[in-house]
Order: structure tokens, then C-alpha cells, then sequence
């Protein structure tokens, strides 16, 4: 294409350029003297040393020049004076993706460190805007914005999955306190809190939740979870869609507004707690008549005002405190979650630097749903992997569903050997429940027995004979009949051949793994409706299963697994209820 003819999608860029340019943004294209004091503190840059195309001044440049050439005058009297300069093609369009998807995090360090106040990551999004409006966008957030325009949510759960975990998790604290009333609630009216949850904690984390209910149900709140419209996080801040943005943000109040809802509080998430309590309304153009508040901050008031009792004792193991980006520096919740550590924690250590000046976790701005940029990410996150390693702790501690992936993976890539948790696991583990006197509740009578797995086939494929000789005795003890696969072959041999209602299947193993197995499983037109339960002591390879093309895996659990998990998780999936009374 010749120089002078410009694309159908470069018109359009520089031509939505012109409508999305704020005040704010017009500064900081502006503002920028090129003094070079914003380069050392990207961790791109600290990762790539000699490489300037990473320096947030170039890539911030990318977009300037295109903005100079149309929107300020100096560009269009001495282009070649201000480096003003247009864009013709979609190659370009492609050369520009690669800069601001896949070179950036819009995590805002370089933010703090610019005399000038130039925000790179304002306008980096805005452009993001621009590429997304004309179909220019890695795969991944292509994915990840459909499903949550058409489901709802950003991982694609159904809410039939979503409905399923609540009254799951809600099994599982009734029992834990031996209390029929200590349940999630689900669209209770005129509840004092509306909880609101990442979808990562339904499809991978549901113990979060748990944990959450737990705190709930010991402050004696009157809480509850919307059936419907409860996802907090919110694709429109990575992919710079505003539309999207706004249908998810109003989507969210209009249900808590529904259900007549004091306080939205958000559960821990970094870009959750951003777009829903500081973008949402801008994005929505809406105002609302209720509170919200970081779960953070709910479980400290709980601490403070006697609510809860905690015994710190409990968690002993040296931690850390990882500072997402958007909750510290975009909304400055950084002192809360120290301030909550130090009442459930014997042994912080603070991590250096911290607070507004913490590196990104590397998987921020949708960096985690752009894999063709995995190795690009990894080879940045050697900065963050450094300071994890030098605070010596075996936890780090991070209030977002997004850093608890992004860490998870560096600490994976660089061996780091330490665990990656949550305030909410924290606090649930140092809770005191005291002993009930004698409260007078109505008794649900809790049945015996649950029942049994009799007249059922489950196929249990794990390479270690250890863990199959016992989910066998479990199950076959609760009158299930077994078939036991040490390999992939195996099982896809066995379950053609017998009639297979449930699957158990590991991940990691040697041969056919269990990514090959469950593709198999799902291509199979016979093999297909079979439930299968992940079972795998290996949590990080959890995205080879959720990441495919397929349906996800109808259950999970990380080992060791109980009893009890396996058997809730089994009848769960059985569609067996507890028999009533
Ligand atoms: S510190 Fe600010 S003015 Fe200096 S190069 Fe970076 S963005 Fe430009
Ligand atoms: S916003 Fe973060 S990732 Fe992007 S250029 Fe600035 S420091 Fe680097």
C-alpha cells in the first residue's frame, strides 16, 4: 500500500484518536521533555538493559508522534521538528500492538517517576482503545472480552458452575461449623453487604470464597451473593474499551441496586477493585446510592471492632507482602492490607521497594491472557523475582486474583520455591471460633449418612498408585464401582470400553498427560458428557486444562485431598444431594 493511502483501520484509529483525547491525556502526549528519569523504573527496561524500544519515553513516543501529526499544531506546521508522524498501514497497526500489549503493563511506575507528571499508562490504554475498536488485539484479550460481553463474565463461567460452587462452598461451612445456618446466602434482599468475586476464584480458587463466608458468617453479618451479575473484575481496563468497561461496571451496581444492598464490598483483585470502585462510574456514566469497599477493609474493621477474634499464632511461616499495582498505586489501598498482615501474621517482612513504588508482578495490564508475549514476561519478571527472594519469606501475600497468577508463574520459571496466598486464606486460618452456647436456632437435622456412590462407575487415572489406591478405597468404600488407569491410554482405552460416569484425572503424567487426555475426553462424541474431576499436585498447570478450546473440567481439587473433598466434590458432580431428613 502507498504511503499516501491509509488503511480502512488506520483512518479509523487516527480518526477515534480525535474522540477519545481528554484533557489529561492532551498533557501528558504533551508534557514529555525526554529527560530519560522515568527509564530505570520499568521493569521491562531493568530485564532488556541496551534495548530502548522498552523504555516507557519510546514506547509512550509510538503513540505521541501519531498525536502530534493530528492533534497538535506543531505537528502539523515542523513535523519533522516535534518527530510528528502518521500511520498508513495495518503492519504498522501490528508494530504498535506488539508496543503497548505486549512491552507494557500499564502498571504506572514510570508514572512516579516523571517530573513532568506524564501518565504513559493513561494514554497506553487509550491507544489499546484504538487497536481494539478495529478488531487489532492480541488473541487473548479477543477471548477474554467476548466472554465477558456474552457470559458475563471474564472466564466464561456458567451460572448453573457459579450457583454449584456457592452451594458447594456453602456445604462445606455449614459442616465446618457444625451450623445449618452458616450458609452463603444467595440475592438476599436488604442485605447490609453485597459480596462481589473475581470468576478465577468459581473456576480455580473456590477456598477464597469459602474463607470469605467464613469470615461473614463468625462477624455475624448480613451479607449475600448475587445468582447473577456478580463478576467485580472488568476486561475494559486492560483492553482500553470503555464500552465494555461501562456494560460490565453497570452491570454489577444495577444488581446490587436490585437487591437493595447497603455496601458492595469487592473480594481481593487489583483491577477488580479499580474498575468497580474508582473507573466504573466514569466508564458507566452513572452514579450509585450504595458504599463499596475492599474486602481488605471489611476484615480489618471486623478485627478492630471485636467482630472477629484472630489468634496470629497460627500463621508462623515468614511472609511477604506483594503491592498490586492498581490497589496501591492507582487506588493507594497500601497501608490496610500491612495493618491486617500484623494482626494475622507472627513474621512480615517487607518486601524492597514497596508500597507506590513496588514492581508490577509482571502479569498486570491482561499480560496473563497474552501467552504470545509469555516469554517477553518472564525474562521481565527476574526484577520481582529478585525481591521476593531477597525478602527470604516462603509466602508471599497479595491482595489480587491477577498478581496471584503473574507470581505464581515467576516463582514457577525462576524456582523460587515460595507459596502464593491471600489475606482472606490468612485471616480464615487465624480466626477463633468460639465454642456455641446453647444458641437457640431452629435445628436442620443434618443427615447420618450422605449418600452413596452405589451403582456408579468412576475411572481414576493418576501415575502415582500411592494416590489411586487411595481415591479407590474412598470411593470404593462409598459403594462406587472403580476403574483404575495409570496412564493417558489407559483411560481413554478403559472409558471406551465401560460405561464411565465420572472421571478423576491428574495432570502431570509421564506419556500421554492429562491435558492430552482431557482434549481427548472432550473430542470424543462418546467421551464427552463424562464429568471429569482434576485431581493434580501441580496448581500452576492448571491453565494447560481451563486454557483450551474445550468445555472446562467439571470439578478440581489440589492435592493432598481429603476424604471429605472427594467425596463432596464426587456427589457434587453426580448431581447427589444429602437425602432429606
Ligand atoms: S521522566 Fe517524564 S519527561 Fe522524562 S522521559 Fe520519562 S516521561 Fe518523559
Ligand atoms: S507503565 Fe509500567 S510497564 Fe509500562 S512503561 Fe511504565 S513502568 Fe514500564
Amino acid at each position: 500500500m502507498g504511503k499516501n493511502k491509509r488503511s480502512y483501520k488506520a483512518e479509523k484509529v487516527i480518526e477515534r484518536m480525535g474522540k477519545k483525547l481528554n484533557r489529561q491525556m492532551a498533557g501528558s502526549l504533551l508534557a514529555c521533555v525526554h529527560c530519560g528519569m522515568c527509564t530505570d523504573s520499568c521493569h521491562y527496561v531493568l530485564a532488556n538493559e541496551g534495548d530502548v524500544t522498552y523504555a516507557p519515553a519510546y514506547k509512550a513516543d509510538q503513540i505521541r508522534k501519531l498525536f502530534k501529526r493530528h492533534f497538535d499544531w506543531t505537528g502539523r506546521v515542523i513535523p519533522w521538528w516535534v518527530k510528528a508522524k502518521s500511520i498508513y498501514t495495518d503492519e504498522e497497526l501490528e508494530e504498535l500492538k506488539d508496543t503497548i500489549f505486549g512491552k507494557c503493563t500499564n502498571c504506572r511506575r514510570c508514572s512516579l517517576n516523571c517530573p513532568m507528571g506524564v501518565d504513559y499508562a493513561t494514554f497506553n490504554r487509550m491507544a489499546r482503545g484504538l487497536l481494539v475498536s478495529v478488531g487489532i488485539m492480541p488473541e487473548g484479550v479477543a477471548y477474554v472480552s467476548k466472554d465477558q460481553w456474552e457470559i458475563g463474565n471474564q472466564m466464561g463461567v456458567l451460572k448453573e458452575d457459579y450457583i454449584d460452587t456457592l452451594e458447594w462452598m456453602s456445604e462445606e461451612l455449614s459442616e465446618e461449623m457444625n451450623d445449618p445456618n452458616a450458609i452463603i446466602p444467595i440475592d438476599k434482599m436488604d442485605a447490609n453487604i453485597v459480596y462481589s468475586i473475581n470468576p478465577r476464584e468459581v473456576k480455580y480458587d473456590p477456598r477464597t470464597i469459602a474463607d470469605a463466608a467464613k469470615i461473614f458468617y463468625l462477624a455475624g453479618e448480613n451479607w449475600t451473593m448475587p445468582s447473577e451479575c456478580w463478576d467485580m473484575t472488568n476486561f475494559g481496563l486492560f483492553s482500553g474499551d470503555d464500552d465494555l468497561g461501562g456494560a460490565v461496571a453497570r452491570r454489577l451496581y444495577e444488581k446490587v441496586e436490585e437487591l437493595r444492598g447497603r455496601k458492595l464490598v469487592i473480594s481481593e483483585c487489583g483491577h477488580g477493585y479499580r474498575s468497580t470502585r474508582c473507573e466504573g462510574q466514569n466508564w458507566a456514566a452513572v452514579d450509585i446510592n450504595f458504599e463499596m469497599e475492599s474486602s481488605v477493609i471489611t476484615m480489618l474493621n471486623y478485627i478492630k471492632e471485636g467482630r472477629i477474634k484472630v489468634d496470629k499464632t497460627r500463621n508462623t511461616t515468614p511472609v511477604t507482602f506483594h503491592d498490586s499495582c492498581n490497589n496501591a498505586r492507582s487506588c493507594g489501598l497500601v497501608e490496610e492490607p500491612r495493618e491486617l498482615l500484623s494482626l494475622v501474621t507472627t513474621d512480615f517482612r517487607e518486601m524492597y521497594p514497596n508500597r507506590y513504588e513496588n514492581y508490577c508482578c509482571t502479569g498486570g495490564g491482561g499480560a496473563m491472557s497474552m501467552s504470545e508475549y509469555t516469554p517477553r514476561r518472564l525474562k521481565s519478571a527476574k526484577i520481582k523475582a529478585d525481591q521476593l527472594k531477597a525478602t527470604g519469606a516462603e509466602i508471599v501475600v497479595t491482595s489480587c486474583h491477577n498478581c496471584v497468577d503473574g507470581l505464581s508463574d515467576l516463582i514457577k520459571h525462576y524456582k523460587l520455591g515460595m507459596k502464593v496466598t491471600q489475606l482472606v486464606n490468612l485471616v480464615a486460618n487465624a480466626v477463633v471460633v468460639e465454642e456455641k452456647v446453647a444458641v437457640p436456632v431452629e435445628k436442620v437435622p443434618v443427615p447420618a449418612h450422605a449418600p452413596g456412590l452405589d451403582g456408579y462407575s468412576i475411572l481414576v487415572t493418576d501415575d502415582e498408585p500411592d494416590m489411586v489406591t487411595f481415591l479407590s478405597v474412598v470411593l470404593q468404600d462409598n459403594g462406587a464401582t472403580v476403574f483404575k488407569a495409570y496412564n493417558g491410554d489407559e483411560a481413554i482405552e478403559l472409558a471406551r470400553r465401560e460405561k464411565i460416569d465420572l472421571m478423576t484425572l491428574d495432570i502431570s503424567m509421564p506419556g500421554k498427560s492429562g491435558k492430552e487426555v482431557f482434549e481427548a475426553f472432550r473430542n470424543d462424541p462418546k467421551l464427552r458428557s463424562v464429568p471429569i474431576c482434576i485431581i493434580t499436585g501441580r496448581p500452576e498447570l492448571r491453565s494447560l486444562i481451563y486454557d483450551r478450546p474445550v468445555p472446562p473440567p467439571e470439578g478440581y481439587l489440589d492435592k493432598p485431598v481429603s476424604e471429605k473433598n472427594l467425596l463432596s466434590n464426587v456427589r457434587r458432580l453426580l448431581n447427589l444431594v444429602h437425602p432429606k431428613a
